[in-house]
C-alpha cells in the first residue's frame, strides 16, 4: 500500500467499491474541518482510479509507473485546482474546461481536485456549474470545502456529497503511537487537542507537543495588570481558547479527583495538582464558561478580538 490513511475507513471502502464496480461518479463534494483528512482522502482515491497494478486487492500499489507518477506530481490525468491568491479565479476554471473535454492520456480517467472550493468566486461558481451539469466522459471531478454552506445548492446537488468526520480521540490516539513514534500520553494529549483532528494531531506532534503542555499564566495570574499582556499572546495563536478551556477541564477533573487518564495534560499532573488548590469548583465552571463564551463572541460577532480577549483575561484573574 502506498497510503496510510488514518481513519475514514467507511469512506475508504466506500471508494473502492466505486472503484471495483466501474461506478465511479463524475463529481464529488468532500467537506469537513480543515486538517480532517479532505485532500488526503481525495489523492488516494485518485491514486485507486488510476494505480495500473494488477492485483486489485492492493491497489494503490504504490509501484506502478502510475502510481509513481501520482508521487512525483506529474501524473498527466491527476490536476490540482488550487485559489489564486484568496480566490479560485474563473481563467482556473476556464483551462480545466478547456483541457477536460479530452481524452485522459494515460489512466481511465482524468480526475481535478479543486481544493477549498468555498474560494470559487462567483464567476468561478457559475462556470463550473455548467462542468458539473454536462461532465465530460471519464472525468472526475473532486471538489474539496470546509463549509458546505457557502457552496450554492446548484453544486452541491450535482455531486456526490462524503462527509468526513473528527476521529474519537481514544481511537486517533491508538493510531498515532501505530504510525509515529509516541508514547501513549503523547499520543493521548495530542488526539484530545486536535479534538480527534488527524492533520491537527500530526502537526502537534511534528511541532513537539512540549509547548502545549506548559500550564498557560492566565490559570496562575493574580495581578490584573497582566490581563493586557496575557490577551496579546493568546490573540496570536488561533487555537489558543480551545487549548485553554483543555486546560480548565483538567483542573476542573482534578477537583472531583477524576482518573488521570482523562486529562488532556497528564504530563503537568503535578502542577495542576498544586494549581487546582486555588481554584473553586464554581470558578473553573465559570471560567470555562467565560472562555466559551468569548470565543463565540470572536466568531459570530463584530467585536474586536483583542477586546474581547483583554476582558475574558480580567475575568479570568
Ligand atoms: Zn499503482
Amino acid at each position: 500500500m502506498a497510503y496510510t490513511i488514518i481513519g475514514h475507513q467507511n469512506i475508504i471502502s466506500q471508494l473502492n467499491k466505486a472503484v471495483k464496480a466501474e461506478r465511479v461518479a463524475g463529481a464529488y463534494l468532500f467537506t469537513g474541518v480543515q486538517g480532517v483528512g479532505k485532500e488526503t482522502v481525495a489523492c488516494y482515491f485518485a491514486n485507486l482510479i488510476l494505480c495500473q497494478g494488477t492485483d486489485e486487492a492492493l491497489k494503490p500499489c504504490g509501484e506502478c509507473n502510475a502510481c509513481r507518477k501520482i508521487q512525483n506530481g506529474n501524473h498527466p490525468d491527476l490536476h490540482f485546482i488550487r485559489p489564486d491568491g484568496s480566490q479560485i479565479k474563473i481563467d482556473q476554471i476556464r483551462d480545466m474546461q478547456q483541457q477536460i473535454v479530452y481524452q485522459p492520456l494515460e489512466g481511465p480517467r482524468k480526475i481535478y481536485i479543486l481544493t477549498n472550493t468555498e474560494r470559487l468566486n462567483d464567476a468561478a461558481a457559475n462556470a463550473i456549474l455548467k462542468t458539473l451539469e454536462e461532465p465530460p466522459a471519464a472525468s472526475t471531478l473532486i471538489l474539496l470545502t470546509e463549509n458546505i454552506e457557502t457552496i450554492i445548492l446548484t453544486i452541491r446537488s450535482r455531486c456526490q456529497i462524503i462527509p468526513l468526520y473528527p476521529m474519537h480521540t481514544k481511537q486517533l490516539a491508538t493510531e498515532l503511537t501505530k504510525h509515529f513514534s509516541v508514547d501513549e500520553e503523547t499520543a493521548s494529549s495530542a488526539a484530545i487537542l486536535s479534538n480527534g483532528i488527524v492533520g491537527k494531531a500530526i502537526t502537534l506532534i511534528e511541532d513537539g507537543i512540549s509547548a502545549h503542555q506548559k500550564i498557560p499564566d492566565i490559570l496562575s495570574e493574580t495581578d490584573p495588570m497582566a490581563a493586557f499582556r496575557i490577551a496579546e499572546q493568546l490573540e496570536k495563536n488561533p487555537e489558543s481558547l480551545d487549548e485553554l478551556i483543555t486546560w480548565y477541564r483538567d483542573l476542573l477533573f482534578l477537583q472531583q479527583d477524576a482518573p488521570i487518564e482523562l486529562l488532556t495534560h497528564p504530563n503537568a499532573i503535578d502542577d495542576l495538582k498544586e494549581l487546582v488548590k486555588g481554584y473553586s469548583r464554581l470558578r473553573i465552571e465559570r471560567a470555562i464558561k467565560n472562555v466559551l463564551e468569548t470565543k463565540s463572541l470572536i466568531q459570530n460577532t463584530f467585536v474586536t478580538k483583542i477586546t474581547a480577549l483583554e476582558v475574558m483575561c480580567l475575568k479570568l484573574i
